[in-house]
């Protein structure tokens, strides 16, 4: 069988890693037939959007895409394409795994957690109300009469809707994937106690699917300031982990430094019939053209796109190569190296060379 899928290239380091990543997917064996696109700063130049319809569209006929990362340059009102694509789309989950290599200088050994974060509302929701103007005035003084709290007149204000349906159907996604994964627990993260009608709300329905699963698979709350320490001190209690958007963005990275870092950290955005793979890392600029980053993350999270598509004997290899270039540490990049500035690290197109003659 040969798959549809669509590439989407990505700006800063995206397209090489691209490049890295499809390579390596073809030499697991599986035949594609990659639909390749641009999106991003570097396609915007002369599309006049980030987001070319193009894009979308592929992403809609072939149902499964691998993304590179997207840059969003800070306060030039330049709308995050990430987010665009999650929300056009509708990819509520975002699900991402932390699992430890052999080999990564890490802290910690033998971190196995998954993190399913929300992916379309919340702080997330880009309802923002920008300090100073006539609207966001309004809006204060609304809050003000129907909230009866005084909010300072120059505030800047961004609205955090969790919704009963969105948080339904993330839950039930984080205990079907712990099922169909042979995980043992879910643990919902929010901060409750402060926000009750939102955090509050998720735990209140949180709870409710947890009951369909009940003894089948553990079900248990925490909140987020008290796991991220529990996360450093005791990472072994957990397993499955589902939050609102903000806290599993952050909750990501954090996962991220416990398993080495984010240049080997996987990731998928998934909803009702499509999925889209990228890693957890954004496009690092600064390395743009130089063939230097580490593709493991986007290598891996064409792992996660081979078991979706239930290629499971393909992303075995495919998973086991990469182990075994890693703890070989020989054709590795630079950030796997005991020192930054190792003469013998290797480019990003020699790590997957590497990968691709570990598969044979
Ligand atoms: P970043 O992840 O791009 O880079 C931060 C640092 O991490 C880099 O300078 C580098 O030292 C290291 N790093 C990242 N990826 C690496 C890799 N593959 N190999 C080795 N080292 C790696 O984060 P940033 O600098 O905060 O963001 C840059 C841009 O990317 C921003 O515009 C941001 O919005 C965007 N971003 C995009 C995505 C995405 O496309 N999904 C995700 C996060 C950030």
């Amino acid at each position: 069988m040969t798959y549809n899928v669509t590439l989407i290239r990505g700006d800063g380091v995206g397209p090489e890693l691209a490049e890295a990543a499809r390579r390596v997917l073809e030499g697991t064996g599986i035949k594609f037939n990659w639909d390749i696109v641009d999106a991003g700063v570097d396609i915007m130049e002369t599309a006049g959007t980030p987001l070319p319809d193009n894009v979308l569209a592929s992403i809609r006929k072939n149902k499964v895409a691998i993304k590179a990362p997207i840059t969003t340059p800070i306060g030039t009102g330049f709308r995050s394409v990430n987010v665009a694509i999650r929300k056009e789309l509708d990819l509520y989950t975002c699900l991402r795994p932390a699992k430890s290599y052999k080999g990564v200088r890490s802290k910690y050994q033998d971190i196995d957690l998954v993190i399913v974060r929300e992916n379309t509302e919340d702080l997330y929701a880009g309802i923002e109300f920008e300090e100073g103007r006539p609207e966001t005035k309004k809006l204060i003084k609304e809050i003000e009469t129907i909230g009866k709290k005084p909010i300072r007149p120059d505030s800047g204000i961004s609205i955090k809707p969790i919704s009963k349906q969105g948080t339904e159907r993330i839950v039930r996604f984080a205990f079907d994937y712990a099922v169909e994964n042979k995980r043992k627990k879910v643990t919902a993260i929010t901060k409750a106690n402060i926000m009750k009608y939102t955090d509050g709300l998720f735990f209140h329905v949180a709870r409710e699917v947890a009951k369909d699963y009940e003894g089948r698979i553990e079900y248990e709350e925490r909140l987020i300031d008290n796991m991220c320490m529990q996360l450093v001190q005791k990472p072994e209690l957990y397993d499955v982990m589902v939050l609102p958007n903000l806290y599993g963005d952050i909750l990501s990275d954090l996962c991220a430094g416990l398993t080495g870092g984010l240049g080997i950290a996987p990731g998928a955005n998934i909803g009702k019939d499509i999925a889209v793979f990228e890693a957890v890392h954004g496009s690092a600029p600064k390395y743009k053209g130089q063939n230097k980053v580490n593709p493991t993350a986007l290598i891996l999270s064409g792992v996660m796109m081979l078991r979706y598509l239930k290629e499971t004997k393909a992303a075995d290899k495919l998973e086991a190569a990469v182990a075994q270039v890693i703890v070989e540490g020989k054709a590795v990049t630079y950030d796997m190296k005991p020192h930054r500035d190792d003469p013998t690290a290797v480019g990003t197109s020699q790590m997957a060379d590497a990968i691709i003659a570990a598969m044979k």
